[in-house]
């Protein structure tokens, strides 16, 4: 078992499997976007091999993301791979959507067990406004298969941006009743521009949970999943609802990931630009122990806390680039 220095048992790696990304979501897309020529991009062969020794440490649970993980090739095969190590109980996957009707079977198939869909209005035309595709149809048709699937839980991440889809929260609730899904509701972390994307676009959880209460009766509920998500029940629904609250909680406490980037870097921190390049010791022939040893090292630097509430500094890379 892996501890930081703090006593958190550090067990959850999340892995940004590339930079590129379908969508343009504007708040997500902080820079020039510029890609990561391909070369500077992990192989699969270095991901399963830095899996395995981040299993060895303890580490039990991996989640792909990026960029969009569904639009790097064989994605299928590296699910697998990863299921085949010994340690990991739990793969899972955060997607935007767009590809998943197409591609759930195989990704069962290959031993995915659970889905995270990014969806943050249930409007077209909004949709695509902020997505900058006409893709909302594809998503839907991503959910709908998921659930014939039988994945589970099938979780709906949503942002609240104020001014975009802060009127669409009573929507969102119903549908995790209509389907019978999580959906959690994220506070919106000002990465971005800051007049246009900044602190005055942020709907804090307690609001949001207010206008619900309004409209629903919400049972507490344990995440089963440990994480950052608070979590009620629907009450007389298979649904819940959950909280992620980076600007109004300090959910660092809970922290047990390290993040690692397509070109990769391993972040011990979302809120931090501290970086530890394992890519030159996967290139360099380094021995399984000196990766391991440079594992903990990072796991060391992982802040107590990193950042004020409310206040979060813009960081060097976006969430495409760290991994979301
Ligand atoms: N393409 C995948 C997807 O859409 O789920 C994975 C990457 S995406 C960066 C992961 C998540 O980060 C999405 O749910 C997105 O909404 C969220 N995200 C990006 N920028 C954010 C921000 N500034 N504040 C809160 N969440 C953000």
């Amino acid at each position: 078992m892996l501890t930081d220095n703090y006593n958190r048992v550090i067990n959850y790696l999340r892995i940004s499997i590339t930079d590129r990304c379908n969508l343009r979501c504007r708040y997500c897309v902080n820079e020039n976007l510029q890609f990561k020529p391909h070369d500077e991009i992990l192989t699969y062969e270095e991901l399963i091999r830095f899996v395995r020794l981040c299993a060895n440490l303890g580490f039990k649970k991996v989640r792909l993301t990026g960029g969009e993980p569904l639009i790097r090739k064989r994605i299928p095969y590296l699910i697998e791979e990863i299921n085949k190590l010994n340690g990991i109980d739990d793969i899972a996957l955060t997607t935007n959507g767009v590809f998943l009707g197409e591609k759930i079977y195989e990704l069962k198939q290959a031993g995915l067990k659970r889905v995270n869909i990014s969806l943050d209005t249930l409007k077209k035309e909004r949709y695509e406004y902020i997505t900058g595709v006409d893709a909302i149809d594809n998503v839907f048709v991503g959910i709908e298969k998921s659930i014939e699937e039988g994945l589970q839980p099938i979780k709906i991440n949503t942002v609240i941006i104020k001014g975009f889809n802060d009127d669409e929260i009573i929507d969102f609730t119903s549908i995790a009743i209509k389907w019978g899904i999580h959906v959690r509701f994220i506070e919106f972390m000002p990465f971005g521009d800051p007049e246009l994307w900044g602190p005055s676009k942020i709907v804090r959880s307690k609001e949001i949970e207010d206008i619900i209460r309004t409209h629903f009766d919400l049972e507490p509920s344990i995440n089963e999943h440990k994480g950052p998500a608070k979590m009620f029940r629907l009450k007389g629904s298979d649904g819940l609802i959950g909280f992620i609250s980076p600007m109004s909680t300090h959910i660092c406490s809970e922290c047990n990931r390290i993040r690692l980037t397509s070109d990769g870097k391993i972040m011990p921190c979302l809120f931090s630009d501290v970086e530890f390049d394992v890519k030159r010791l996967l290139r360099g022939n380094a021995p399984d122990e000196e990766i391991m040893t440079f594992v903990k090292e990072a796991v060391k630097e992982k802040p107590h806390r990193k950042y004020e509430l409310g206040q979060i500094k813009k960081c060097q890379r976006s969430l495409r680039n760290i991994g979301g």
